[in-house]
């Protein structure tokens, strides 16, 4: 084991404080990120490869009406594939044909690595590639890993979208500048974003992932892209090598994130501001009056992340300024500075950052400061509630559609709701048994 200098928070400092260690990146398996991804675009199909673990992890995550037909599914790496008796590109190509003839609806086929593919090496771009050869006008095959080895859980969006990054057609050198929005958002959340863009005149937008994949979007020079999702570097790497020149903003959550972020549009396009005030001024001020409900109820309470989702800074600026909660360490698993550094701009002085932090130290720093609130992965979240600290699972905050100004009550709620929680039940347990469930390491009560 590698031995750290403790981490302490400067003092004075008009910046935040960033800290790098080296402990663990791998927090949660990329698969996850299918559970969002399937309902986004409505014509896809994501088949892992993998084990009965996968299966039951998409399955028990996602969950399945009976009566609906899905858009993922595992095909089951069996013990015969890993002994080598079976080729399991023969396997595959049956399985997928089996798909695709019995779901003639599916436009986009991804064939998803999990970690047993990559154990038994089993080359899932081949696959894709020759599958793609076959079925494409009809369906597009394309392949991408959602291994869980050495992932956050938010990298599985990343892969996916990157993977569909060649398909984009090239923009016409002649053709008007546009926008695109890049990462999933929920349905909803898109359709505010497009009528405040409709607003403030700008009509040339694009969403990425789009809803059916066959409306992918034309990239190239005069494409100006804002990224909604702080998990996206390889996609956004991919897209600038294709020419498309991403606006620096903070990621819109909150009045002052999407503020900020809608700016960054308007000035790309050289919109004034009394037309940005004009097109913004309602939502900003329905958003600014949600917020009036949650903030003192938050206002003052301390917060600590733990390293997840990747979307720890924005919304530890988004508790700092708008909720008035105090940050007492902002934990990420990849910290990547360009993506950050309007959010981190914007944390209050001082704040500490850790990028990979060494999970040992960071639990001692966080029993140390007994946080009103912890946002951590599922895996920690137990625990600690069981030491009595009070948890958000900060994966909620990726399923849940929080960006915009009309979700920016709904997203400081999220965090109230654990505070109601630990109320609740302290007011429904006599005191002796609400002491006794605090201390007790069971699972299901850090569902909030
Ligand atoms: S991909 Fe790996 S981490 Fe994810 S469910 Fe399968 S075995 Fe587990």
């Amino acid at each position: 084991m590698t031995a750290h200098a403790p981490i302490t928070a400067a003092s004075g400092c008009s910046e935040p404080v960033v800290q790098r260690q080296r402990g663990q990146h791998a927090v949660f398996c990329g698969l996850t990120g299918i559970i969002w991804m399937h309902r986004k675009i409505q014509d896809a199909f994501f088949l892992v490869v993998g084990s009965r673990t996968c299966a039951h992890l998409i399955q028990s995550a996602a969950g399945v009406m009976i009566f609906a037909e899905p858009r993922f599914a595992t095909a089951i790496i069996e013990e015969r594939d890993l002994a080598g008796l079976a080729d399991a590109h023969e396997e595959l190509d049956r399985v997928v044909d089996q798909l695709l003839s019995r779901r003639p609806d599916i436009r986009l086929l991804f064939l998803v690595g999990s970690c047993p593919s990559e154990v038994i090496k089993l080359d899932l771009s081949r696959a894709a590639q020759r599958l793609d050869k076959r079925f494409n006008p009809d369906c597009r095959v394309l392949s991408y890993s959602g291994s869980g080895i050495e992932t956050t859980f938010t990298q599985g969006e990343d892969a996916a979208l990157a993977a569909m990054v060649p398909s984009l057609p090239a923009k016409a050198a002649d053709s008007p500048a546009s926008l695109l929005i890049v990462g999933a958002l929920a349905d909803v959340v898109e359709d505010q974003f497009r009528r405040i863009f409709a607003d403030l005149g700008i009509v040339n937008v694009a969403f990425f992932p789009p809803r059916r994949s066959t409306d992918l979007p034309a990239i190239g020079p005069g494409t100006r892209m804002l990224l909604a999702q702080p998990f996206l570097a390889e996609t956004a790497r991919l897209l600038e090598a294709r020419g498309a020149e991403r606006l620096a903003a903070p990621f819109p959550l909150g009045v002052e994130g999407t503020s900020a972020w809608l700016g960054a549009a308007a000035a790309a396009f050289g919109i004034g501001q009394a037309a940005f005030d004009a097109a913004t001024a309602a939502p900003r001020e329905r958003a600014a009056r949600a917020m009036e409900r949650y903030r003192p109820q938050l206002a003052g309470k301390s917060i600590f992340f733990f390293p997840d989702s990747q979307l720890e800074a924005p919304l530890a600026r988004f508790l700092a300024n708008e909720a008035g909660m105090r940050i007492v360490e902002v934990g990420m698993p990849y910290l990547h500075r360009q993506h950050m550094a309007p959010d981190m701009g914007l944390l209050p002085a001082g704040t500490l950052i850790t990028e990979g932090a060494d999970v040992d130290q960071q639990l001692d720093r966080c029993r140390a400061a007994r946080p009103d609130l912890v946002v951590c992965g599922l895996g920690l979240a137990n625990p600690l509630e069981a030491e009595g600290l009070n948890t958000k699972w900060s994966i909620e905050l990726v399923f849940t559609p929080i960006q915009g100004y009309e979700q920016a009550g709904d997203l400081a709620e999220l965090f109230v709701r654990p505070f109601n929680r630990k109320q609740r039940l302290s007011v429904q347990l006599p005191a002796k048994a609400a002491t006794h469930q605090a201390a007790a390491p069971t699972g299901g009560a850090s569902c909030s």
